[in-house]
């Protein structure tokens, strides 16, 4: 198997992104990718974004996905959909300034709650934020662009040793099977 790169965290026209989905897709093209997750914010897309990604023609292995507002925290979360399985991420924890403690609390609280989250990110749109890879924090550490425009695209990725599928990257991400890169000057 190879690697493979991609970002798990963008968004378009549909929301807050500059770029429409098409070229956004350009994009990461133009960067090599193998994969590229679109998750507009849940309260600014209409409903033809969910008729709209089916499509999209790219030759990378495209993810659709939405971010939500998890009710009663100020607290965005990754839904990343594949074929059958589904990845949740705690969205850039440095972002609301959180500890790490407070981070590993939201984790546990939202998954009593019955989310069962995967991940957390270790950036803030594409920029490293380590103190995040901490052993005490119950999720596997991921990096994401959280690309809105320039210069987002490309600061942050992961790679994972999967087949070119879905599902398989989902699982691979849950098992740890996978390394982060970033872009020179992106942290
Ligand atoms: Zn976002």
């Amino acid at each position: 198997m190879a690697w493979l790169r991609g970002n798990l965290h963008a968004h378009t026209t549909y929301s807050d992104g500059v770029k429409t989905a098409q070229e956004l897709l350009a994009e990461y093209e133009a960067l090599g990718y193998d994969f590229l997750a679109i998750t507009d914010h849940e309260d600014l897309i209409a409903s033809s974004y969910w008729r709209a990604l089916p499509r999209l023609r790219t030759r990378l292995l495209l993810f659709h996905g939405v971010e939500l507002n998890y009710p009663g925290l100020d607290q965005h979360i990754g839904r990343v959909l594949g074929d059958g399985d589904v990845l949740h991420v705690l969205n850039h924890p440095a972002r609301y300034r959180l500890s790490v403690a407070e981070t590993a609390e939201r984790a546990r609280s939202i998954r009593r709650d019955g989310l069962a989250l995967d991940a957390v990110e270790v950036t803030d749109t594409g920029h490293h934020r380590p103190l995040y890879a901490s052993p005490e924090i119950p999720l596997v550490k991921i990096a994401t662009d959280d690309a809105h425009r320039p210069p987002h695209f490309g600061r942050a990725w992961i790679e994972v040793d999967a087949s070119r599928d879905r599902d398989a990257i989902i699982r691979a991400i849950r098992a740890g099977d996978f390394r982060l890169g970033f872009a020179p000057g992106g942290d």
